[in-house]
């Protein structure tokens, strides 16, 4: 039976993925509410816009009238979250945004949320009783991993990896924020029963995803020939997920999990910075075309730069609950989904060039 996908943030990279995957590979029906922040590029689902099934409302998460509006048009089935400011040095720069948007915005929505909810009791019981609000969160909520005096959270040897019960110890603005809209969430289902789920994932990967972020920025700037800055030694160790599995997992949350519970969901890859910039520049070096005016090894082009604040050292994600209880795993191995990604930058010079030049933004706005 179709349903209404109402999802926030879908504009942006984790989303827009989830949009397409829904749009292309099932039957329901998906509202995309997003305020088109500097992260929000609607060129990244050109491949679905025209679809009967999809529908697009520009709207900030924190404005209640707008939310009230869009529950109130779309009679959506399943929220699912993923609206936020997202970069963790955006948000040492400028944390009040992330305040904003990560706290402020999610509790708006949880109440635009619990209206209609309580309304569709009376109206709808059944549609009610199958009614989901999905959180999208980070494993970044956990804190770190590393052992010794800098390390946010210490566990011992043999519990190494964040389960669904590690304590919350954020370290950064972004991280910080995360975790009280996960509390948030928590408190709507405890106190006033709405059906919630939550998912804390490791870092993602893959198509679409904004050129600021590190692997995307390695890919273009070594295509370039320009310098791949590496934070402090490179040795922090990060678990990497392919986008296309993530969306995958948060549709399976979404449609089959238990109410109230939280996963974790990860790929069991854990590389340190420095290994994923080698593993980059490898693709690079084989697959970039032979006219390109620079033909060096790309590795020649690392540079080590002065570490970010706070910078967590170790971050890797125990996901047995999804896959044992949910029976998701991932496809791609970080192998195959970096080299599907480098492919994908190499095939897709245009989306990535015009969010470089700034005219995916001017388009919308009618400027260019
Ligand atoms: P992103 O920055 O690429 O996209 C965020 C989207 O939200 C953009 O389209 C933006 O326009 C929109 N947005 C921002 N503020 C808004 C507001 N006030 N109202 C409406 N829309 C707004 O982020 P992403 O990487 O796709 O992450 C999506 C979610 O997944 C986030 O909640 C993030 O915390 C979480 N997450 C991300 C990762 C990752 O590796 N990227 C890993 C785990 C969890």
């Amino acid at each position: 039976m179709p349903k209404t996908f109402l999802i926030t943030g879908g504009a942006g990279f984790i989303g827009s993925a989830v949009v397409r995957e829904l749009i292309e590979n099932s039957d329901h029906r998906v509202v995309n509410v997003d305020k088109l922040t500097y992260a929000g590029n609607l060129e990244s689902l050109a491949s679905i816009a025209d679809c009967p099934r999809y529908a697009f409302i520009q709207a900030d998460i924190c404005d209640a009238p707008a939310m009230q509006r869009a529950f109130a048009d779309h009679q959506p089935d399943v929220v699912m979250h993923l609206a936020a400011e997202s970069h963790v040095d955006r948000s040492i720069d400028g944390p009040a945004e992330f305040i904003q948007t990560n706290v402020v915005g999610t509790a708006v929505l949880l109440e635009a949320a619990r209206g209609y909810w309580k309304a569709l009791q009376a109206s709808d019981p059944q549609k009610a009783e199958a009614f989901r609000f999905h959180h999208i969160s980070t494993d970044e909520v956990y804190g770190d991993l590393a052992e010794g005096p800098s390390s946010s959270f210490q566990l011992p040897a043999s519990s190494s990896l964040f389960t669904e019960e590690t304590p919350y110890a954020p370290s950064s603005p972004y991280s910080a924020s995360k975790a009280g809209s996960d509390h948030l969430v928590r408190a709507w289902q405890r106190t006033f029963g709405l059906p919630t789920l939550v998912t804390n994932c490791s870092n993602n990967y893959g198509p679409y995803h904004f050129p600021e972020k590190l692997i995307p920025l390695m890919i273009l700037n070594a295509l370039a020939g320009k310098p791949l800055p590496v934070y402090g030694d490179g040795q922090q160790i990060r678990d990497w997920l392919f986008v296309e599995d993530h969306a995958r997992a948060l549709i399976k949350v979404a449609t089959d999990g238990q109410v109230g519970e939280t996963y974790n969901i990860g790929g069991h890859n854990e590389k340190t910075n420095l290994e994923v910039v080698q593993a980059i520049c490898a693709l690079v070096d084989e697959l970039r075309p032979k006219t390109s005016s620079f033909q060096l090894p790309a590795s020649s082009l690392i540079i080590f730069v002065a570490d970010r604040p706070g910078h967590d050292l170790r971050y890797a994600i125990d996901a047995g609950k999804i896959e044992r209880e949910l029976g998701w795993v991932p496809q791609e191995t970080f192998e195959t989904g970096l080299r599907k990604t480098v492919e994908w930058y190499l095939a897709n010079r245009e989306w990535w060039q015009r969010v470089l030049d700034g005219s995916y933004q001017g388009e919308r706005l009618g400027v260019v």
